[in-house]
């Protein structure tokens, strides 16, 4: 049996989850849009799932939009800003690819991308504050970096943003990507006074292929694939019922969960944490303002090569921050980004938790490291 540390990229669908979603398929066969009797049933059912989403997320269900994934709310709202007069957009240097792969398009479009330093995985409130400029449009800083953990200031961010706005009375929008926040770290939307966010299912054990765009403004938002009008026609397409069920009782599960093992998860963190230090690893993870779930080390062989004998022994990691491998030499460079050495960059090797990580696993993990390094 593998142990699994892997829980920033994916997690396992929890049962409840997976209940419901096969309920949900077998009770609700119609289609949100049809005004049948069957598609009214499921319209109601669509909209008790946003207004239990959005209780959680302490905001108006009007403020939700179903996605297929936060790479989708991410792209929904960048390609939104195709419909505007390009100006400039700040944006931190360790977003994940699913943000930063829309600055060449923006480019094109004639948006001017200016990069946010984030020394040791942190954008400072003053480089907000001294890149913010007549130009600026838009701000993109994510919560909690995906590569490292770190969480960002956005309360803070958000407080630059607003009183630069209310002194150039010009509206700036501020984006940020929630994935490794949500049920993870302190999550306040509307305390946080952001524009836009991002979340999905299946970091916190729901199904993947589902996510949520949070508008601030909905009526001011302008999606560029309004298609049918599903989603008060800020995405288009036949709303995927089933997913959002189970991606909301999986929301419901894990914050039910939280207050009770998240102080576990924390200890085991620590623990992995000293281990690894005793054991001559280079935590690259700061200690401070960090997600208790994502622990990354450097150790002294490549990451690929560290991760394949780790595997030998049953545990699964992350060579880098992926949540895929495919983007090659992107995680090296957001470590890199942070101030990080190349070499270090290269070694590095994510472990990420989950609510259900267990003691035993992680005993294991330490045995594992201790097993490679001394034999
Ligand atoms: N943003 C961050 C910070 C992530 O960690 C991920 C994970 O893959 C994504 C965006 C993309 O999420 P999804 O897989 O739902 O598209």
């Amino acid at each position: 049996m593998d142990f699994y540390f892997d829980n920033a990229a994916t997690t396992k669908l929890s049962e409840r989850a997976a209940k419901t979603y096969i309920k949900t398929s077998q009770d609700f066969p119609g289609n949100p849009s049809s005004i049948h009797r069957e598609g009214l049933k499921a319209k109601e059912e669509l909209e008790r799932r946003r207004e239990e989403c959005a209780t959680i997320l302490g905001v108006k269900p009007e403020c939700l939009v179903f996605t297929s994934g936060a790479t989708e709310s991410i792209g929904q709202f960048f390609s939104s800003l195709l419909w505007q007069e390009p100006g400039e957009m700040l944006i931190s240097r360790i977003e994940h690819e699913a943000v930063s792969s829309w600055m060449p398009i923006l480019t094109q479009y004639g948006w001017k991308i200016t990069k946010l330093k984030a020394k040791k995985g942190f954008v400072t409130v003053d480089e907000v504050k001294e890149k913010l400029s007549a130009d600026t449009k838009v701000v993109a800083i994510m919560s909690v970096n995906n590569a490292l953990g770190t969480i960002q200031n956005i309360r803070e961010h958000a407080k630059a943003i607003r009183e630069f706005e209310s002194e150039r009375r010009r509206k700036i929008l501020f984006f940020s990507d929630s994935v490794q926040a949500l049920g993870k770290t302190d999550l306040d939307l509307t305390g946080w006074d952001v524009d836009g966010a991002s979340f999905s299912s299946h970091k916190i054990n729901g199904p993947r292929g589902i996510g949520l765009l949070y508008l601030k403004n909905p009526a001011s938002f302008r999606s560029i694939a309004p298609a049918g009008g599903q989603e008060r026609g800020k995405r288009g397409g036949t709303e995927n019922l089933p997913s959002i069920a189970a991606f909301t009782e999986a929301l419901k599960e894990w914050y039910e969960e939280k207050d009770e093992k998240e102080p576990k998860i924390s200890k085991y963190n620590t623990l992995i944490r000293s281990e690894l230090e005793a054991m001559d690893m280079k935590i690259l993870t700061p200690e401070e303002n960090v997600s208790p779930y994502i622990l990354t080390i450097a150790t002294k062989l490549p990451s690929e090569v560290f991760t394949r004998m780790l595997m030998d022994k049953g545990i699964c990691v992350s060579s880098g921050s992926a949540c895929s491998n495919n983007a090659k030499g992107k995680t090296e460079s957001i470590l890199e980004a942070m101030g990080i050495k190349h070499d270090d960059s290269t070694k590095a090797i994510r472990i990420s938790l989950t609510k259900d990580t267990k003691e035993e696993e992680v005993n294991e993990l330490i045995k594992a490291f201790k097993e490679i390094l001394h034999g």
